[in-house]
């Protein structure tokens, strides 16, 4: 039986855009990475991690810094995870070059990666962030399988949301579908349903691009199927397809 929070939070989830799940998992991730720069940015055990991942995935660096500038406008944290990580990228570059140009008697010394059994800048650990947002979706999905059948209230919230991306519905087969095989069956079929309901819609939408039938005006369910069908394939809320594409 899952926790009364647990299933309230899974419900708030599915009130919004986008894959329930994946919401979650972002969540955790702003959680944990709040809760790192106020008590260990400063803490070199409990930097660790972050050394042996050689940093955040791209994603969760830029939610670093997004975190610290909209908490403090300083980069305290990031400088001090950061610095450390760019000496021991440095030093294990150094002594990859060194090693190549002439093997010395100082990189004999000093084992460079290669020789200490590992390639060049190779992580020895996932992005802890990632590892923190990846538990989150296993016990969340573990809520919504437990649940989906017994809670009438999440079945019915659950049943309006945009429902659980593909990723997600891979895990939670994997994971949960032999336990609760009913669960799974009511939410591959909602999935099932959803996509068939929005790739009519699209293909209306493609019939009417046709000259032929210009006058007639698409509907509101047609403008908007294609971004149910990406939240599908993605997780993402239909908010971040848009026309920027500028990353860089
Ligand atoms: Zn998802
Ligand atoms: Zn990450």
């Amino acid at each position: 039986m899952a926790f009364a929070l647990s299933i309230e939070r899974l419900e708030q989830a599915c009130h919004k855009d986008g894959c329930p799940i994946c919401r979650l998992e972002h969540d955790a991730a702003v959680q944990s990475i709040t809760a790192f720069l106020w008590e260990h940015a400063n803490d070199s055990t409990a930097r660790e991690p972050v050394n042996r991942s050689y940093g955040l995935c791209p994603p969760h660096t830029r939610l670093l810094v997004a975190s610290e500038l909209s908490s403090s406008g300083n980069l305290p944290g990031v400088h001090m995870i950061y610095e450390v990580l760019a000496r021991n990228a440095s030093q294990e570059l150094a002594a990859a070059a060194r090693s190549a140009r002439k093997p010395s008697f100082l990189s004999r010394l000093i084992p460079t990666a290669k020789q200490a059994g590992r390639n060049l800048l190779e992580p020895s650990g996932n992005c802890p962030i990632c590892d923190i947002a990846q538990k989150s979706a296993v016990n969340n999905l573990n809520v919504l399988y437990e649940e989906i059948l017994a809670n009438d209230e999440l079945r019915s919230i659950y049943t309006q949301s945009t429902g659980i991306c593909m990723q997600h519905i891979r895990q939670g087969n994997a994971l949960y579908g032999f336990k609760h095989p009913q669960a799974a069956a009511f939410i591959n079929q909602h999935a099932a349903d959803t996509l068939q309901k929005n790739r009519t819609e699209m293909q209306e939408y493609l019939r009417k691009q046709n000259w032929e039938y210009r006058e007639e005006g698409l509907t509101a369910d047609e403008k908007t199927a294609w971004l149910k069908v990406l939240a599908f394939f993605t997780g993402l809320p239909a908010k971040k397809f848009n026309h920027h594409i500028k990353e860089f």
